[in-house]
């Protein structure tokens, strides 16, 4: 029989996601902001829990799409007694692995199964069901969380043990940040030294320094100056602590994630917790005294 899916956390990742797994399950969801709530339920015909353990006890599989671990362990922990056995969590939040071992840890004694879920692409891949999932965990959990998230995924890898999932994404967000920051730099150069954005990028995605950044995110955001907000910076911070921690934890060496880690620091306090991660090259066109058009 199918699964009955809550989902908790409709924020600008959550709702897109949520709305494929409604598509596709029975599913019920809770939100903070309860007005969110309410407008997906209209919208999907999806059920709307009064709260979280109500969607907990409701559930054969919970997924989180919160901002971090530690609002996951506040949900999990504060639901508390609606936990059963075989229960499923699925944490899609970009998580902190140490986090999520202490979690899945704390729910494996109330025989409940932990897989970690993190997903890359964006709110467009989202809506899509193209986003890439990143699974930690072990089974059942594992083959149980699979056929969920292939509600929004194009490709869904097993990666390792609990947790490995957050520490994959983590390192594939730390190289997006570095990836930002450096194509920022060198565009304002080369539109200093009289060089297009456009012609640039022609130049640099038909060669070896192109990327994800080079390709889609800065012709679509910064070039026609449109800064659209879909993933927030402060987000993007967090995600490069948690690299930065788990290189440290695993005795590497961290100079370039370092550097990244300082300027979206700096990047967070000048913009805010709502601007989005690509505004972190308004700050190097306002250090560089040009804009790269
Ligand atoms: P948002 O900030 O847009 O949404 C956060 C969600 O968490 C909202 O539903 C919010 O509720 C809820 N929330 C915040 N604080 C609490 C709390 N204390 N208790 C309960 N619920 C809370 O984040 P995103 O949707 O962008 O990101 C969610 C996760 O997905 C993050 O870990 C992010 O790093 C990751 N991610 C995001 C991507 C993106 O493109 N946006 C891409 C890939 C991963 P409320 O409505 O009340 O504010």
């Amino acid at each position: 029989m199918a699964p009955r899916v809550g989902f908790i956390g409709l924020g600008a990742i959550g709702r897109p996601m949520a709305v494929r797994v409604a598509d596709r399950f029975d599913c019920m969801v809770w939100n903070r902001t309860a007005s969110r709530a309410d407008s997906f339920g209209r919208e999907t015909g999806a059920a709307v829990a009064a709260d979280p353990a109500a969607l907990v006890r409701w559930a054969d599989v919970v997924m989180t799409c919160l901002p971090t671990s530690t609002e996951v362990r506040d949900v999990v922990d504060g639901v508390g007694g609606a936990w059963r056995t075989d229960h499923l969590l699925v944490d899609c939040t970009s998580g902190d692995p140490a986090a999520s071992r202490a979690i899945a840890e704390r729910l494996s004694h109330a025989g409940v199964h932990f897989v970690d879920a993190p997903v890359s692409g964006g709110t467009s891949a989202a809506t899509q069901g193209a986003l890439t999932v990143m699974l930690g965990g072990a089974e059942p959990g594992i083959s149980r969380a699979r056929e969920i998230v292939s509600a929004f995924a194009g490709k869904v890898v097993h990666v390792g043990s609990v947790g490995t999932g957050h520490a994959l994404k983590a390192v594939n967000n730390a190289l997006l940040a570095v990836n930002i920051q450096a194509a920022g730099e060198g565009l304002a150069a080369l539109v200093k030294l009289g060089v297009s954005g456009e012609v640039a990028l022609e130049v640099i995605n038909a060669s070896s320094g192109r990327s994800n950044v080079t390709e889609n995110l800065i012709p679509q955001r910064v070039l026609t100056r449109r800064w659209p907000r879909t993933f927030r910076l402060a987000l993007l911070d967090k995600d490069i602590g948690i690299a930065l921690k788990v290189l440290q934890e695993t005795g590497v060496p961290h100079a370039a994630i370092g550097v990244v880690r300082e300027a979206f620091a700096q990047g967070r306090k000048a913009l805010g917790e709502e601007a989005d991660h690509v505004e972190l090259i308004k700050e190097i066109e306002q250090a560089a005294g040009v804009e790269i058009r």
